[in-house]
């Protein structure tokens, strides 16, 4: 088939089992996903946490990763948005409580389920975890429990279900593995909100500039000179002192021979030069 100018061969010919590997990859992908860490690729294991982009990592992954980062091979890639554990939340996830049965491979049964209906967490419904507490339910779960859903700018605080904190639902509600599309619009998301976050460090700069540009002088540049008239304030008045002691340290007897003009002193040749003070 092909290269004897007989037919063209076209990518049917050549990939047989191309929908059959694809619907494996799939499943093997959704599989590594939902039960294993993004990071580490290890099982996961709590404390489990989850990022911005609503990824699933085990803490103890993310805390080697924060600590080098080159601990994992493509951890840039992965989490490379991660910069501190502050960027990360400590999910609370319901453990499976069906019985293990002995024929299915353990790797293969998914750990945690929504503690509302109990649906296994395994990629084939949608989950969610808020933001401000960290409880992971599965979208139906939690959709099914709130009354009247409010739209509009003036959305009233909900409560959660598990832990009765207070959260915004068009605010707090993460997907966990997100379509590539919903992830593309959360990473989008979390670009603007760190735009947003330098401003406030460079506050202290800003307020130079301004204090400069108004004829001023930077409080920075203020400090600096002072520090140089202190400095050298100190520096006079240590050898004024150091020249008062040595004066005072010089005896009556060797002051004289420097002040030899002095015609009023009532030293006879005897007494001259010796240490006698004037009581
Ligand atoms: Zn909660």
């Amino acid at each position: 088939m092909g290269n004897d100018g007989g037919s063209i061969p076209d990518r049917r010919d050549l990939v047989r089992n191309k929908p059959k590997a694809e619907a494996l990859d799939k499943a093997n992908h959704t599989r590594a996903r939902w039960g294993f860490c993004a990071l580490s690729k290890r099982r996961l294991q709590e404390p489990v946490v989850s990022c911005a982009l609503g990824k699933l990592y085990n803490k103890d992954a993310i805390i080697e990763f924060l600590l080098d980062r080159d601990a994992y091979g493509d951890g840039q890639n992965i989490c490379g948005h991660i910069r501190t554990l502050k960027d990360v939340l400590t999910l609370t996830l319901t453990s499976n409580p069906a019985p293990v049965t002995p024929n299915t491979d353990p790797l293969d049964r998914p750990q945690f389920v929504c503690p509302l209906t109990l649906k296994e967490m395994n990629g084939a419904t949608p989950f969610v975890y808020l933001r401000t507490c960290g409880c992971v339910f599965s979208v139906a779960g939690l959709t099914g429990l709130r009354s009247s859903p409010s739209e509009g700018d003036r959305e009233e605080k909900e409560t959660c279900p598990q832990c009765a904190a207070k959260y915004t639902h068009s605010l707090d509600c993460l997907p966990i593995n997100p379509s590539a599309e919903e992830e593309e619009r959360l990473r989008e998301q979390l670009s603007a909100q760190r735009l947003l976050e330098p401003v406030k460090k460079s506050k202290k700069r800003k307020a130079a500039a301004a204090a400069d540009s108004a004829g001023e002088q930077p409080p920075v540049k203020k400090v600096a000179t002072a520090t140089i008239a202190t400095a050298s304030n100190s520096l006079r008045s240590t050898l004024a002192m150091e020249e008062a002691k040595r004066k005072a340290g010089m005896s009556d007897a060797v002051r004289s021979l420097y002040s030899a003009k002095d015609s009023t002193r009532k030293e006879t040749f005897m007494t001259m030069g010796t240490f006698t003070r004037y009581a």
